[in-house]
């Protein structure tokens, strides 16, 4: 847990957002500022910085986040398709230094992104 880090605060129940799923590995709450009618963000429980942090070793941690997105998509029922975005740094538009995917879904997307 980083203490001034807002998802580790969710990650620990200090700030309320609203759960679709949780494991011991996982955990995925709606975005407050929903960019589609499905925007759920999928985070490890662990503190990640972000993408620019990972190695090899975090290959079962990336296996359980795209397994869970993948359930949350069926779940969510987006059978015509979905998106993953994770957003890196400043110039990838990332305003939350802990390493999560946004789960984009129920309308068309578009391409390139912004
Ligand atoms: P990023 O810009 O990729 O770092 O994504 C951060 C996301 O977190 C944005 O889509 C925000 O809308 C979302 N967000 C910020 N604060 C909260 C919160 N308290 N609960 C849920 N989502 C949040
Ligand atoms: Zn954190």
């Amino acid at each position: 847990m980083t203490a001034d880090c807002l998802f580790c605060r969710i990650v620990a129940g200090e700030i309320p957002a609203t759960k679709v799923h949780e494991d011991d590995v996982v955990l995925a709450i709606r975005d407050i500022n929903p960019q589609a009618p499905t925007h759920v963000l999928l985070m490890p429980r662990q503190h990640v910085a972000s993408a620019a942090d990972l190695s090899e070793a975090d290959t079962p941690l990336l296996g359980r986040l795209f397994s869970a997105a993948a359930d949350l998509a069926r779940s969510e029922g987006l059978d015509g398709g979905w998106r993953l975005v994770v957003n890196v740094g400043p110039d990838g538009g990332q305003t939350v230094d802990h390493l999560h995917l946004h789960l984009l879904g129920g309308r068309r997307m578009h391409w390139p992104p912004g």
